[in-house]
């Protein structure tokens, strides 16, 4: 996946991610992790600036 970002392949990309997020979905059912709850943590926005996508400034302290 590194490979396709830094190549800026688009088409590969798609293809690196999904395989990235199906091991993702297999690694948490593994370990019981329910990943859906986890990305709805995020899903209503930022849980920080309730942003979505987050509009925290990094290194601003609020
Ligand atoms: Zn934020």
């Amino acid at each position: 996946m590194a490979r396709a970002v830094r190549k800026g392949d688009s088409e590969s990309m798609g293809e690196e991610f999904g395989d990235v997020l199906a091991w993702l979905c297999t690694l948490a059912s593994i370990h019981g992790v329910e990943l859906e709850e986890a990305v709805g943590k995020y899903a209503a926005g930022c849980p920080k600036c309730g942003g979505t996508p987050c509009e925290c400034e990094e290194g601003e302290a609020r």
